[in-house]
This record gives structure tokens, C-alpha cells and sequence, in this order.
């Protein structure tokens, strides 16, 4: 995981973060393949999978956060819905902290057939289908 702060974000690019605050599910896996890029030593080049035999990278969560004044809960509006907002609360119930999947692989009771979902950002689940698909086509 790689934490960043926002207004450390903004004094590096402004224009980069006002983007960011606004499109976060655009922006957020192009930024955390950019660190894996990063991370793994590679360069533009070995990215674009011209050298296949290298031992692929660890994958990177990016976690934002701000110390910037909060706006007000009665300020929210719904064209604030997808981005980043800091609000002032109060925490009246918590929850321990889950891990999210970014891939589920599910896999058929009857015959093995298995199917990667690649899980979107926010609070969207997976609703998994009630048949085999595999079942389905030949059926
Ligand atoms: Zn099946």
C-alpha cells in the first residue's frame, strides 16, 4: 500500500490533483499501475510486455488521504458522487477493516469452470450469476 497526501499531491501538480478529486475511479488504477511500474524498476518499455520473461511486479494499493479543512456534510450535493470530498464527523459506529478483492476468481460447484471479475472501485459488489455459463452454452 502506498499512502499520499493530497496536498503533497497539489504542490506537485495542482492541475494532476484537481483531476484526481474529480475522476478517482478513472485516475486511481492508471496511478497505482503507475507505481507498480515504478516499483518494479521498469521502464515505459518492458511496461508495454516487450520483455515477457520478467517476473511480473506486485500490485499496489493507493490510499489517499488529507489534513485540508473539511467541507461541511450539509454542503454535500450529489454532483459530489465518484469523487474525493473530506467531510467533518463524528464516527458513531466502526467495523473491522476488510480486505476488498480487485479480481474474484469464481469457480462452478459442477464442473469447474471458472471466471475472473475484476471488481470495480467504491462500494459496488458483485452479484454472481446463478448459473454455470460454461453449463449454459452447452445446455
Ligand atoms: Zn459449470
Amino acid at each position: 500500500m502506498v499512502k499520499v497526501d493530497l496536498l503533497d499531491m497539489t504542490k506537485f501538480d495542482h492541475d494532476m490533483t484537481d483531476q484526481i478529486r474529480a475522476r478517482p475511479l478513472t485516475l486511481l488504477p492508471i496511478l497505482e499501475r503507475a507505481v507498480q511500474v515504478r516499483a518494479s524498476h521498469q521502464d515505459v518499455s518492458s511496461d508495454l510486455n516487450l520483455c515477457p520473461d520478467l517476473p511480473k511486479p506486485p500490485q499496489f494499493q493507493l490510499q489517499i488521504h488529507s489534513k485540508e479543512n473539511p467541507s461541511p456534510l450539509r454542503l454535500l450535493k450529489s454532483s459530489h458522487l465518484g469523487s474525493i470530498i473530506n467531510v467533518n464527523g463524528i464516527i458513531i459506529n466502526s467495523g473491522k477493516t476488510t480486505i476488498r478483492g480487485k479480481r474474484i476468481v469464481a469457480s462452478c460447484r459442477q464442473c469447474g469452470h471458472e471466471k475472473v471479475y475484476t471488481m470495480s472501485y467504491g462500494f459496488d459488489g458483485l452479484n454472481l450469476p446463478l448459473f454455470c455459463e460454461k453449463l449454459k452454452d452447452s445446455g
